[in-house]
């Protein structure tokens, strides 16, 4: 997933990046509203963290922006503790969750986590499609209830055609989302990657789970199955 993080205080911008890189998140941070702006206009951005006190644009002006900009991608605010009036307020300018300021970095993880299961369509957090399951809080894979081994790259590239089970996906919408922006970006190793993927989900080539669409890109085509 690619996270945005507008939080104007030093210490907590970094614990929120650096902890949230360490889950495989690639994550863009902005220090002000206006550069938080510019990223969440910018960048293909699946979710973002948007603290209310912000410096040159406030928090609940840069949720409205970029609403008003076509920007349907979930936004937790993070507000202070007892302020009912800032979580309504900044629900009403388009955010979809809060949490309070002291927070513990897990409840943080959890709620992005469900927001965007809930932007892909999914209720719970085991994804089924077709006999593959995905526990999105365990990272673990199941393939007709058989447990399947994935390194953390081939778990997210899986994770993300999930979570958009029926959607066509790009190359490039692959590294935008799964790869830091300093990273290396070469498509071919995305091939490597997903061959190496439909060989675990598919050793005998019975299921056929990844579509390849010629110069498009990929698809889940398993039926998501129902939560
Ligand atoms: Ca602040």
């Amino acid at each position: 997933m690619r996270v945005l993080v507008v939080e104007d205080e030093p210490a907590l911008r970094e614990s929120l990046r650096s902890r949230l890189v360490a889950t495989g998140a690639v994550v863009d941070v902005a220090a002000d509203g206006e550069e938080g702006l510019h990223l969440g206009l910018e960048y293909p951005i699946d979710v973002a963290i948007i603290d209310l006190g912000l410096p040159r644009l406030p928090g609940l002006e840069l949720i409205r922006r970029l609403r008003a900009g076509e920007r349907r991608f979930p936004i937790l605010v993070l507000t202070a503790r007892d302020g009912w009036q800032e979580k309504v307020q900044g629900l009403e300018a388009g955010a979809d969750d809060y949490v309070a300021k002291p927070f513990h970095f897990e409840e943080v993880l959890a709620r992005l986590q469900a927001l965007l299961r809930r932007s892909g369509g999914w209720a719970s957090a085991m994804l089924r499609c077709g006999p593959v399951a995905l526990d999105t809080r365990s990272q673990s894979l199941t393939v007709n209830e058989l447990a399947v081994e994935l390194t953390s790259f081939e778990y997210r590239i899986l994770e993300y055609l999930m979570l958009r089970a029926g959607e066509v996906i790009s190359k490039t919408d692959l590294t935008d989302h799964l790869y830091q922006e300093d990273a290396e970006r070469d498509s071919n190793v995305i091939e490597v990657l997903m061959g190496r993927l439909r060989r675990k989900l598919d050793p005998d080539e019975t299921l056929h789970p990844i579509e390849t669409l010629r110069g498009r890109g990929y698809r889940l085509a398993l039926p998501r199955a129902p939560c």
